[in-house]
């Protein structure tokens, strides 16, 4: 799709052209020691503030130092319901009911929880499918959900590779896996957008080829959500979790997203861990009534949550929700092609694109494979004022964010990056 063209007039004409350019200016850009702005395309990693969180964090402050516990009831938000706030533009972002999403505790966190409820392995069924390079984070609760249930994590544990000499993972040799294993498989685990190569994955495929197969599955859309259109009803996924703070621009550590598909939501006898948030809210402060669970992904939360980071979790979906996902993978497309482009000028040498070409199979992220793994490259354009990431053991992450970034800063990222590789 080579629809672009070369030279700064073209970036400043689509920037010009672009119906999202006004959003820029609703977040604070980092800037570098000489006062300019960064390029900051790790949004993968941490999405930038938007000027509007201070304020929605404040009235939670405000409302706390004025009310104290009466905040809970009489807050201009009141918090013991806040987590409704979020329900509907979190359902409306990931293709969601909105009795299918909850907005609970931290990802890894969420990833053990669902697992108390959707990995229920038996002697004859228990091993996990997970990817190869799936983010450590998730093979390390892979791996010790494993070992809790009394098996071997080595031999649990079942990676989908790619083949030899191949970057991406293919269907057919999850199929493969399934076909030769799948009566010992309980759960498929995969990464909807993976961290690494920015795969974007089919996740009614996998959701339909693991359920042919007796298996749970569940993914992890922590590069997913904000990012691509996930349809995660659809899907026919049991389960799904995301963070806030990548894409969703909810701040450091905020809270995680969780999906729980709706043929789910009134099983009761669904193993669980419940705490006193996963029960029915009329009787909730009774303190002392027998245990009645709230239907659907609620019905997994334990604890009240922390309302200042649901509150910059606000503020940011607000901004979402006046965009429109669609509105933004528009923009996400033709401003990541528009880098890969861009990167092809500079020709195969020392560099390689590593993530899909179909823009279907794909967020905003390119990863960068550079070769005999020469990190100077990423030290270099971080000297330069371009913010991207290093990803052991060869790969530059560089995230071009549909509603902060800008054709020409992917422009003057390509020109810095082709100057260092022309030292
Ligand atoms: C970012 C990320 C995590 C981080 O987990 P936390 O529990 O939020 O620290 C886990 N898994 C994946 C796939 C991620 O991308």
């Amino acid at each position: 799709m080579s629809r672009h063209q070369l030279g700064i007039d073209y970036a400043k004409q689509k920037d010009h052209e672009d119906v999202l350019s006004s959003y820029r200016n609703q977040f604070h850009i980092p800037k570098g020691k000489n006062g300019n702005e960064l390029i900051y395309f790790c949004g993968n990693s941490l999405g930038l503030q938007p000027k509007s969180t201070k304020s929605y964090i404040n009235q939670e402050l405000t409302d706390w130092a004025n009310l104290g516990v009466e905040g809970h009831t009489d807050a201009k938000n009141p918090w013991l319901p806040y987590h409704e706030f979020l329900t509907e533009a979190t359902a409306k972002l990931v293709g969601a009911k909105p009795i299918e999403v909850v907005t609970m505790n931290s990802l890894t966190a969420n990833l053990h929880f669902m697992m108390a409820s959707f990995y229920r392995p038996t002697k004859e069924r228990y091993k996990i499918v997970i990817e190869s390079d799936a983010f450590p984070s998730d093979k390390y609760a892979m791996e010790s959900q494993l070992r809790h249930h009394g098996f071997n994590d080595t031999e649990g544990l079942i990676l989908w590779k790619p083949r030899d000499g191949e970057d991406l993972l293919r269907y057919e040799d999850l199929e493969t896996i399934l076909e030769l294993q799948g009566n010992e498989i309980a759960l498929v685990m995969i990464g909807g957008v993976n961290y690494y190569t920015g795969q974007f994955f089919n996740l009614k495929l996998i959701s339909e080829l693991g359920h042919k197969f007796g298996c749970m599955v569940g993914f992890d859309c922590a590069h997913g959500a904000g990012n691509v259109n996930l349809d995660l009803h659809d899907s026919g996924a049991d389960f799904a979790v995301w963070c806030t703070y990548k894409y969703l621009n909810a701040g450091p550590g905020s809270l995680s997203g969780c999906f729980v598909h709706e043929r789910h939501a009134y099983n009761k006898s669904l193993n669980r861990f419940t705490g006193w948030w996963s029960h029915n809210k009329d009787t909730r402060f009774n303190m002392r009534h027998e245990f009645d669970c709230i239907p659907g992904a609620e019905g997994w939360q334990l604890s009240n949550p922390p309302i200042l980071s649901m509150a910059a979790i606000k503020a940011s979906l607000d901004i979402f929700n006046s965009v429109g996902l669609n509105v933004l993978i528009d923009k996400s497309k033709a401003l990541t092609g528009y880098l890969e482009f861009l990167l092809k000028q500079l020709g195969e040498h020392t560099i390689k694109i590593i993530t899909p070409e179909d823009p279907d199979s794909r967020g905003c992220q390119l990863s960068i494979q550079v070769l005999n793994a020469n990190k100077t490259l990423h030290d270099k354009l971080t000297k330069v004022g371009v913010v991207t990431d290093w990803r052991e053991p060869d790969v530059i992450r560089c995230a071009p964010v549909p509603l902060y970034n800008s054709f020409t800063d992917v422009y003057w990222m390509v020109k810095k990056m082709k100057a260092i590789l022309n030292e």
